[in-house]
């Protein structure tokens, strides 16, 4: 018996799941490791986090999606991949063998060696903890005004700014929030309509200004200011995961696996990754769901491809991608290369999407 081994339960893997249903690889065992029974999925949540959604809305139930594609679940961390012993090492102290390996483990917080950044800012990935803590902070002293600055102005820094204070207002607690970008990261035309949503949605924007260092409390030190907070949120870009570097896979100068067209590890042909995980060779793709929901296709006819030995698919990634980015409120913003346009029927257009990709999911 072949033993498929799926690291992570990210969006790619979701879709490889779902192709087992009903539809399994004769002759191969397949197992995903995964921290937790439910995924949550990014696009919805600013939605979870305004107050739009339920929890249970969001989530992938992946046990569930497992059972039904004949897959056996290990709740663990990965902890490493030895590619020549094929073997993956979990946190607990296991070892799982594999001939075929595929990693869809997201990406981490990117703290950029800002000083003190990992110890006092509330990183909004992995997203579990966060929105954990997000109801505790607003929870805490209800006669207070909370404070909270955001670190990051790309869609997910100013979708969450927004959402939080949808969230506040909606909860009928006065709130400040305030969101320091260090560079602009829209294009001019798309970039206005984002600084107009944030001012009617009253987040203060510190343009072009890093945070250079995080003291406790937490306290922002930028351009040579020091400014209190409640909390700081950190949503600024994706690192990979630390111990990826000690795999002996060939990763890509920021430290992602680098794959091929067949979103195959270029240095070790029975490892495969997916999304954030994965750089592919040639193309400098953003790190972003749109990505790892395109690749989970090929990943899953490739994965199967593989186990019985037939030629690989090639995975061509989009030119333009649909960007659409809530505003807090049931309106968003929505681009596509150079055109932008903005209104209620742009979220509802999210909504329906987003609905659309958990749903596919369920039984
Ligand atoms: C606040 C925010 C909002 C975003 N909104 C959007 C959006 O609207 N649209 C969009 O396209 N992108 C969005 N993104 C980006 C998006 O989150 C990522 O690009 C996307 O989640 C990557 O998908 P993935 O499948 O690679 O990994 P993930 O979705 O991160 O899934 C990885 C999975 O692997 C698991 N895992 C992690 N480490 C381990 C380990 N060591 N062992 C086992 N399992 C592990 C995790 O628990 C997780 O379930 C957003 C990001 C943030 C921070």
């Amino acid at each position: 018996m072949k033993q498929l081994l799926l690291l992570g339960g990210g969006h790619a893997h979701a879709f490889v799941l779902r192709s087992l249903v009903g539809a399994p690889i004769e002759g191969t065992r397949v197992t995903l490791v995964t921290p937790h029974r439910h995924h949550l999925y990014s696009g919805m949540l600013p939605g979870l986090v305004a107050g739009h959604y339920a929890l249970g809305e969001c989530v992938i139930d992946l046990a569930q999606l497992a059972a039904r594609a004949g897959a056996a679940v290990v709740y663990d961390r990965v902890a490493s991949v030895d590619p020549l012993r094929r073997m993956a090492r979990l946190e607990r102290g296991g070892e799982i063998e594999y001939d075929v390996a595929s990693l869809n483990l997201g990406s981490l917080p990117n703290f950029a060696a800002v000083p003190g950044a990992a110890e006092h800012a509330l990183a909004a990935k992995p997203f579990e903890p966060f929105v954990a803590a997000w109801e505790r902070l607003r929870a805490r002293g209800r006669s207070q005004t909370l404070r909270i600055a955001v670190a990051g102005g790309g869609a997910a820094g100013v979708e969450l700014a927004m959402a939080m204070t949808r969230s506040l207002i909606a909860g009928g607690r006065a709130g400040e929030i305030e969101l320091y970008a260090d560079r602009p990261a829209f294009p001019p035309g798309l970039g206005r309509r984002v600084a107009r949503a944030l001012a009617s949605a009253a987040v203060a924007i510190h343009p072009s200004t890093a945070v250079d260092a995080v003291e406790p409390g937490p306290v922002v030190v930028a351009r040579g200011e020091r400014r209190s907070f409640d909390a700081l949120v950190w949503v600024t870009g994706a690192a990979p995961q630390p111990w990826l570097a000690e795999t002996g896979l060939t990763l890509d100068p920021a430290g992602f696996v680098l794959v091929d067209q067949h979103l195959r590890s270029i240095s070790h042909p029975q490892v495969f990754a997916a999304g954030d995980t994965a750089t592919l060779l040639g193309a400098a793709l953003p790190k972003s769901g749109v990505y790892a929901v395109r690749q989970g296709a090929v990943l899953a006819r490739n994965l199967r491809r593989a186990a019985e030995e037939r030629p690989l698919e090639s995975y061509s990634p989009q030119r333009v991608s649909l960007a659409l980015i809530s505003c807090g409120a049931r309106y968003a913003i929505a681009s596509w290369g150079p055109f932008a346009a903005e209104g209620e029927w742009a979220w509802r257009w999210k909504d329906r999407i987003d609905r659309r990709w958990i749903t596919a999911f369920l039984p």
